[in-house]
């Protein structure tokens, strides 16, 4: 009998609380917990309603490692599944290793006062979680997560040795407001205006936010879009982990009116994430922003179109220079349908409870800290494909990319 414990009842823990409560053989019970519990209990009436399945809800701080640790021995848990934000990763974690329960989450840890995220923080509990016998799953969403399983997968089925990697994300909806993000504003605002950084012949090379972009004409119809070149934390585990990849680097599709906003917004400091003094308090401008923006996980009903997330992979097969692009195209309304959201939070959501299958039914489970393409892909893709996020592979694609 396998128990978990979903923490974040946002846009992405909705979806995941959905995906689990369809695989009772899996998850046996499902209690989801947050800072709000109101939003977790509208979640469990939802799933009740639509599909019969009870699920149990909890408040919990998760800043507090302390409150955590009560909650996990009160409920006894096999698995927390992680999908607050990326702030609470360590506290979450330490919690487990006192508990004694396993871990996994969608997003590396990033301090609230410093817009740096890298694995180094969470790579350092290797040896705690190894001696306690637990696991620790970094990053299983669709990128990281479903992208670490898309390289994997080529590599180990279609070269010898890769050189190349291009993870281009394209999001092909849209919802009719001027400007909303698809998943937490804070985190993608912070993301997307970070310093850009690609991997070029053994390290990282630096270059203004978005200064670099080409277009970009995705399979089966779904169209052609400007890509944008940004820093994603999975280059950093992939480069580590394939140590053959020459260059690899990360694109993601942003529409005009997007990009316009941003730099407003970025001009007059309302992207800052610094306080700064308001009428005698201290406000944090990212965080007054966020405030007003649409809530991503109402975004579900209004968004049309679809997402093409996937990998070009180049590399050597028997002497010979090849090219693999490995992809998944998912209709927002079609999500709309299943799980009541759209797919940004959908493709998170689904690689979340699968990573999580993966661990509770054995097929994972080893002790230590591991980034999804350390583990074998092929349980994992055979589950995307079965779970709602079916994928194609194109061998030499006609992709003109810029090199
Ligand atoms: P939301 O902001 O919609 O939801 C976050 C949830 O976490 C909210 O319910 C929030 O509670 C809760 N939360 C925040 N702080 C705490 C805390 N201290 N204790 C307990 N609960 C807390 O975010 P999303 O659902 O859009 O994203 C969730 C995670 O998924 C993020 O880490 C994001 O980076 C990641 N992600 C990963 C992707 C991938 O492909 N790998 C893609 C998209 C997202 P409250 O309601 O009280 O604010």
């Amino acid at each position: 009998m396998k128990k978990v414990l979903i923490i974040g009842a946002g846009g992405v823990g909705q979806v995941v609380a959905h995906k689990c409560a369809q695989v009772p053989e899996v998850f046996n019970e499902i209690i989801l917990a947050s800072r709000t519990e109101s939003k977790c209990i509208s979640i469990a009436a939802q799933i009740k309603k639509s599909m019969g399945v009870e699920i149990a809800t909890a408040q919990v701080d998760a800043d507090d490692v302390d409150e955590l640790v009560v909650l996990l021995n009160q409920i006894n848990v096999d698995l927390v599944i992680n999908v607050a934000l990326p702030y609470q990763d360590l506290t979450i974690m330490d919690a487990c290793l006192i508990a004694k329960v396993h871990y996994m989450d969608t997003a590396n840890y990033e301090p609230l006062d410093t817009a740096k995220f890298e694995y180094s923080w969470q790579w350092d509990y290797q040896e705690k979680f190894e001696k306690a016998g637990l696991m620790a799953l970094l990053g299983s969403g669709f990128d990281p997560g479903a992208t670490n399983m898309f390289t994997a997968y080529a590599a180990k089925h279609y070269f010898d040795e890769i050189h190349t990697l291009d993870i281009i994300d394209v999001n092909g909806g849209d919802h009719g407001y001027a400007f909303a993000t698809n998943f937490n504003p804070e985190i993608n605002i912070r993301e997307v205006t970070a310093e850009c950084r690609h991997w070029e012949n053994g390290l990282f090379v630096e270059s203004a936010a978005l200064s670099t972009s080409q277009q970009f004409t995705c399979p089966d119809e779904v169209g052609s879009f400007d890509i944008y070149r940004m820093y994603h934390e999975e280059l950093e585990s992939l480069t580590k982990h394939y140590p053959t990849l020459k260059k690899a680097q990360f694109w993601m599709s942003f529409g005009e009116s997007y990009l316009k906003h941003l730099e407003v917004l970025g001009n007059v400091g309302l992207t800052g994430i610094k306080p700064i003094e308001f009428q005698g308090e201290k406000i944090v401008p990212i965080q007054f922003l966020k405030a007003l923006l649409p809530d991503p996980s109402t975004l579900g009903p209004r968004t049309k179109g679809k997402t093409c997330i996937g990998c070009v992979v180049t590399g050597v097969k028997n002497g010979e220079e090849k090219t693999v692009y490995v992809y998944n195209i998912k209709d927002h309304q079609d999500c709309y349908q299943e799980v009541e959201s759209q797919a940004i939070s959908y493709t998170t959501g689904v690689p979340a409870m699968i990573g999580a299958k993966m661990i509770l039914e054995g097929k994972w489970l080893k002790a230590g800290v591991w980034n999804m393409e350390q583990l074998d892909p092929d349980p994992f893709m055979e589950d995307m494909n079965k779970y709602g996020l079916p994928w194609k592979v194109i061998e030499n694609p006609n992709f003109n990319l810029m090199k």
